[in-house]
């Protein structure tokens, strides 16, 4: 049997991508140990608060595990996780993991009340995608190596670099799989 996609679990929205996973027949296990990597084959950096999420990656000692273990598995941020994945963020109380080169925009898409859904259309998939976006980050910056996946209004929500990618809205939140399962057959 393959090994798990692990999630990261130390605050936000990480129990849906479970259900997901499992919709497309893989297997998970949430994190709460930097050590818990070693038996995942992949990582979700989930949504949530990511000034919280950044100071319990520091507290846990997470920080240099999941850089070194992005360097050779692939990971996989949404909106706060997004914000993490970023090279630089707008925002000083998140330092963040610096593993894909663009700068995110923190609730740049409005407060919580201002949660929306649109439609998208990856440039993978043939049919359109909802996206739910909840407070969602901005992605700005990008450089040159990272792929645009979607935009939404002329902007990007959704990249990639390499074998990860980041997106500003919730796949978990809908009912498609098509966003796991690109990621993990990239
Ligand atoms: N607004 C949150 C932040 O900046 C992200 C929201 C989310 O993950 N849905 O951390």
């Amino acid at each position: 049997m393959s090994r798990p996609v692990g999630i990261l679990a130390l605050q936000g929205a990480y129990q849906k991508h479970v259900d997901s996973l499992s919709r497309l027949g893989m297997t998970s296990q949430l994190i709460r140990k930097p050590i818990e990597l070693d038996d995942c084959s992949a990582l979700i950096l989930p949504g949530g608060e990511s000034t919280t999420i950044s100071l319990l990656i520091q507290e846990y000692g997470f920080y240099d595990a999941i850089r070194s273990f992005s360097a050779d598995h692939p990971v996989m941020g949404v909106c706060a996780g997004l914000i993490l994945m970023a090279e630089k963020v707008d925002d000083d109380r998140v330092t963040p993991l610096a593993l894909m080169p663009f700068k995110a925009t923190r609730n740049v898409y409005g407060r919580q009340v201002h949660s929306f859904s649109a439609d998208i259309k990856p440039a993978f998939t043939e049919t359109g995608f909802r996206a739910q976006f909840i407070r969602a980050p901005g992605i700005e910056n990008i450089s040159e190596n990272i792929e645009i996946l979607a935009t939404h209004e002329d902007k990007a929500v959704m990249v990639a670099s390499g074998k990860h990618i980041a997106m500003s809205f919730h796949p978990e939140l809908s009912d498609s799989t098509a966003i796991h399962e690109y990621w993990l057959n990239r």
